[in-house]
C-alpha cells in the first residue's frame, strides 16, 4: 500500500502511552499492576442481571440514536432536578470516549483553539487534533490547580472550546468550588464552549462534587457509566448540554456509532438506582494508602478523587522511572508523558486490591531509597 493512503490527521496521535505499558506488561508473569485505568469492583449483580434480562428479552436490535427512553427519561429527570436549566438536553452515548469525540467533530472546525490543562486524560488532544483544531495547553504544574488567569491568557478570538476534568485523570486533583465557579464564568463571558468530563464525578473523597454546569448553563457535561458502575466495556455514557449541540451530536451519532450497544441501556437505567457509596468509601481508603505510604519518599499531591496518584519522579525522567519499574521490579505504572508535555511525573492507578496497592507503595518506597 502507499503512504498517502494513510490521512494526515492521523499524525495528531500516538498509540497511547498506556497502551505500550500494557504491551510491556502482558510479557510479565507476575507483575504489580498499578496502571489500569478502570474500577476493580465488577458489576453490581442487579446490573448483570438487567443486561442478561434484556438479551434474553430479545432487546439486541438497533436502539434509538438518542438512547431508549428508559434509560434517556431517568437520566434527563436526574439533570433536570440537579441543574433546573430551561435548555438542557442529555442523550446516550458510546462512552464517555463516543461523548467526547462526537462534541469535538461538531464544535471544532480546522483552525479552531481547543484549551486543555496539561496534564490530562490523552484523549482530549487527539480528538481536537483530529477535529483539526489546534491544541492549546494550559500548565499546572506543580499543584495541578486551576489558574484561571493562565486560563485567561490563552484565550484567544481562535478559541473555541476549553476541556476540563474534574477529578481529574491522571491526578486525582479535584477542582475547588471556587475554581469550578471561576472556570464556567470566565467561558461564559469570553463566549467558549466548557466541555465538562464528569466520568469520575462518584469518585469525591473529601468533597462534594461540583460541576460547571451549576454556573454556566451553556456547559456541555461529557459522563459515563464506565467508572461508577465499573463497566467500562459495556461502553455506556451520556452527554447534556444546550439542545443545538446536542441535537447535532446526534445527528453525527446516527452517522457513525449509531448507537449505545441496546441491552446495556437497559443495564444503565438500573445501574443509576445503585448505591455506589460503599465502593466510594472503599476508594477513599485506597487513596490512603497511596497517599499516606508515599508522603515521606514522594513529591505528591494529594488526590481528592478519582483512583489517581501523580508522584513526581524521584529520580532520572519519568519514562526513565517508569521503565525500570516495570523491568526490574515487574511494577506498572505509566509515565507521566503519556498525559503531558513533561516526562517528570508518573501515575499510579490504585483502582487495585489493597494488597496489590501495598505491595507497590513498598516498592516504590524503595525505589526512591536506592536512588538512580
Ligand atoms: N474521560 C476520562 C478522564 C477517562 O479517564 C476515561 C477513561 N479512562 C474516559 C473519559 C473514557 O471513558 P469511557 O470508558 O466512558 O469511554
Amino acid at each position: 500500500m502507499s503512504d498517502h493512503w494513510i490521512a494526515e490527521r492521523t499524525r495528531c496521535f500516538d498509540t497511547s502511552g498506556i497502551r505500550r505499558v500494557f504491551e510491556l506488561g502482558a510479557k510479565l508473569t507476575e507483575r504489580i499492576d498499578l496502571s489500569i485505568g478502570q474500577p476493580d469492583f465488577d458489576v453490581p449483580e442487579e446490573v448483570r442481571q438487567a443486561a442478561i434480562d434484556a438479551i434474553q428479552s430479545r432487546k439486541n436490535g438497533y436502539a434509538l440514536s438518542q438512547g431508549i427512553p428508559a434509560l434517556r427519561e431517568k437520566l434527563q429527570a436526574k439533570i433536570d432536578q440537579q441543574y433546573g436549566h430551561d435548555d438542557r438536553e442529555v442523550f446516550v452515548t458510546c462512552g464517555t470516549s463516543g461523548g467526547l469525540m462526537l462534541a469535538m467533530l461538531v464544535l471544532v472546525d480546522p483552525g479552531d483553539e481547543v484549551i486543555v490543562f496539561d496534564p490530562c486524560f490523552v484523549m482530549y488532544g487527539a480528538l481536537a487534533g483530529v477535529s483539526g483544531g489546534k491544541v492549546v495547553y494550559v500548565d499546572t504544574y506543580p499543584d495541578f490547580r486551576i489558574d484561571l488567569d493562565r486560563v485567561a491568557d490563552a484565550i484567544t478570538p481562535k478559541t473555541k472550546a476549553i476541556v476540563c476534568n474534574s477529578p481529574a485523570n491522571p491526578t486525582g486533583v479535584v477542582a475547588t468550588a471556587t475554581e469550578v465557579r471561576g472556570l464556567a464564568e470566565l467561558a461564559r463571558e469570553r463566549d467558549v464552549v466548557l466541555i465538562s468530563d464528569e466520568i469520575y464525578r462518584d469518585f469525591c473523597f473529601d468533597e462534594p462534587f461540583r460541576s460547571p454546569a451549576e454556573h454556566n448553563p451553556q456547559t456541555l457535561v461529557c459522563d459515563g457509566f464506565s467508572k461508577s458502575a465499573g463497566m467500562p466495556g459495556w461502553r455506556l455514557g451520556f452527554a447534556h448540554g444546550p439542545s443545538r449541540i446536542i441535537r447535532e451530536m446526534i445527528k453525527l451519532q446516527q452517522y457513525s456509532f449509531v448507537c449505545a450497544p441496546h441491552p446495556f441501556q437497559w443495564a444503565g437505567a438500573t445501574a443509576m438506582d445503585v448505591d455506589t457509596r460503599e465502593r466510594v468509601e472503599a476508594y477513599r481508603h485506597k487513596r490512603d494508602l497511596v497517599a499516606e505510604g508515599l508522603a515521606d519518599d514522594y513529591e505528591l499531591v494529594r488526590p481528592t478523587g478519582a483512583f489517581y496518584a501523580f508522584p513526581k519522579a524521584p529520580w532520572g525522567t519519568g519514562t526513565e522511572f517508569v521503565e525500570r519499574a516495570i523491568t526490574e521490579h515487574k511494577l506498572l505504572i505509566i509515565p507521566g508523558q503519556a498525559f503531558s508535555r513533561r516526562d517528570t511525573h508518573f501515575r499510579i492507578s490504585f483502582a487495585a486490591p489493597d494488597e496489590v496497592i501495598q505491595q507497590g507503595v513498598a516498592l516504590l518506597r524503595r525505589m526512591a531509597a536506592e536512588g538512580q
